[in-house]
């Protein structure tokens, strides 16, 4: 007999599985599907963040920033690190052990809220039955009365640069590699792009990074973007903008990347090569003919502002559909479908998902940037606040970078917060709340912070707006 379900998702990455517990959570009888196999070929919860994306990149970026610090950050605290050392494996085996713990953890969490875990590759069919092919072959129905599909990404592959996971990688090979190689490329100075030559630089590989685009992190503010070229640049990244990679040739386990830039045909050889040049839906496979889910011009699954597809009770969230590919825009889309099927109201800001970097110096915004505010004809206020000027990043010896807030000049209320330097993303995670309940700039400033934090760099920023800062001369008078 055909097992019935209130909610089916297909997928446990951060979307599916927010989605799939939250459903449980609100009474509904809720199962899960997911195909994903970890090395040691056991079907892993978790998704893309937990297994190949957010977590194991991040594992890797603070392994790889203590040992720089050890090696080149210690001396001005007057420590003396001689022989430091770094073992790869050791290091991506810890990575390992937080990818196991966490996709572990969501496991758990499907059996404490009585979620059913189904294994196998799902399709959806008519009438939101969803055929299940397991990992023995074996094929099942279930039907539902609502379908979460929350299938994600996969990396985007260029022709120029076909991915052999050995020499040529993906983002998923570049959080295995075994050794520093000495010559790193990285096609794609997104953020994907960066975080990852950022772990392998400070280990010591001498990093190019190509990208065809002319201007550096395009969705940045312009002020932010700037800072963050001199500074990466500064860090021993070569990040050569206008380069158009044409081609790849695999020579006795080396690479030679063709490429156009401005000077024209261009080569050079390395010992690997990440192609970061984005992700893509995974919908292939995904839905029989007659599903009655239709994709968008771009592959994405069509959705409206609640996340329904065009077929009745099918929802899409996450990577598969518009919007950024951010783990917790997927998890919050989760929320507000699962509340949705539940018969609640519920909405999702999609004005205020924060971005972040996660480089040394971390970049994170939420909100418009200046430039967008600048098009779109809003005058603004802006106050700018150096972390260099901030006791707490001093004692820390970490003053890269500044807070910026952009406020309406009319209404003072902010419309954007811009950080690059040492915490961004919780700071920026500050402004986020505040603008939320629609604080203006002056509601910030009037807000006691603690001393000395980083957070004050905040409080700062939002006191210049109105040129009101203390502890820097200010732009702007009042
Ligand atoms: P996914 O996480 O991709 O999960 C989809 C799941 O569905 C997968 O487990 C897949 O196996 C399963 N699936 C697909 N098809 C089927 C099927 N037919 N049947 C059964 N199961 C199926 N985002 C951030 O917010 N912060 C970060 O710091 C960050 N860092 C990243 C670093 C890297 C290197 C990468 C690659 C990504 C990073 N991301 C980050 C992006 C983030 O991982 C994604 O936005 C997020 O995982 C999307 O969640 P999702 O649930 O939509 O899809
Ligand atoms: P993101 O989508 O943010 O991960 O960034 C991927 C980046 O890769 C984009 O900025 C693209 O411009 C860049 N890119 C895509 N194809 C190429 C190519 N052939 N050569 C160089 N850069 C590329």
């Amino acid at each position: 007999m055909t097992q019935q379900f209130d909610v089916v998702v297909i997928g446990a990455g951060p979307g599916g599985y927010v989605a799939a517990i939250k459903a449980a959570q609100l009474g509904l009888k809720t199962a899960c599907i997911e195909k994903y196999q970890d090395k040691q070929g056991k079907v892993a919860l978790g998704g893309t963040c937990l297994n190949v994306g957010c977590i194991p990149s991040k594992a890797l970026l603070d392994s790889s920033w203590k040992y720089h610090e050890a090696l080149s950050g210690f001396k001005v605290h007057g420590i003396e690190a001689k022989g430091v050392t770094m073992d790869v494996p050791a290091m991506v085996g810890r990575k390992d052990v937080i990818v196991k713990n966490l996709t572990g953890g969501v496991a758990t969490l499907f059996k404490a809220n009585g979620v059913t875990l189904l294994e196998g590759q799902a399709r959806l069919l008519a009438n939101k039955q969803v055929e299940i092919t397991a990992l023995d072959g074996s094929v099942s129905v279930v039907a539902a009365e609502n379908v979460i599909l929350a299938v994600g990404s996969v990396p985007s592959t260029i022709p120029p640069a076909p991915v052999d996971q050995d020499v040529i990688v993906d983002s998923t090979g570049a959080l295995d590699f075994q050794a520093v190689p000495k010559k790193l490329c990285v096609i794609g100075a997104g953020v994907i792009g960066l975080e990852l030559g950022s772990v392998w630089a400070r280990l010591g590989a001498e990093v190019t990074v190509l990208e065809a685009l002319d201007k550096f992190l395009p969705a940045a503010d312009e002020q932010v973007a700037k800072e963050a070229y001199k500074t990466l640049s500064k860090q021993g990244l070569n990040i050569r903008m206008g380069a158009r990679v044409t081609g790849t040739e695999i020579k006795k386990k080396q690479v030679t990347v063709s490429f156009v830039d401005a000077e024209g045909d261009q080569s050079l050889t390395f010992d690997k090569l990440i192609v970061a040049v984005g992700r893509r839906p995974i919908t292939n496979e995904l839905l029989a003919v007659d599903s009655g889910v239709k994709l968008d011009e771009r592959g994405f699954i069509f959705v409206d502002d609640h996340c329904k597809t065009s077929a009745p009770g099918v929802y899409a969230i996450g990577d598969v559909v518009r919007g950024p590919m951010l783990a917790h825009k997927a998890s919050e889309e989760g929320i507000m479908v699962a509340e949705r099927i539940a018969g609640h109201k519920a909405q999702m800001n999609y004005d205020l998902i924060p971005s972040v970097i996660y480089t040394h110096p971390e970049i994170a915004w939420v909100g418009k940037s200046e430039q967008t505010l600048k098009t779109e004809g809003v005058a603004v206020n802006v106050g700018v606040f150096p972390f260099a000027a901030s006791g707490r990043a001093m004692a820390a010896n970490d003053t890269g970078g500044f807070v910026k807030v952009i406020a309406d000049a009319e209404t003072d209320r902010v419309l954007g917060v811009h950080v690059i330097g040492p915490g961004a993303a919780e700071l920026v995670q500050q402004g986020a709340i505040g603008m939320e309940f629609g604080t203006s700039a002056e509601d910030i400033g009037m807000m006691v912070f603690s001393h000395p934090t980083l957070s004050e760099a905040l409080h700062e920023a939002a006191l210049a707006v109105n040129g009101h800062a203390i502890h820097i001369a200010n732009r702007k008078k009042r």
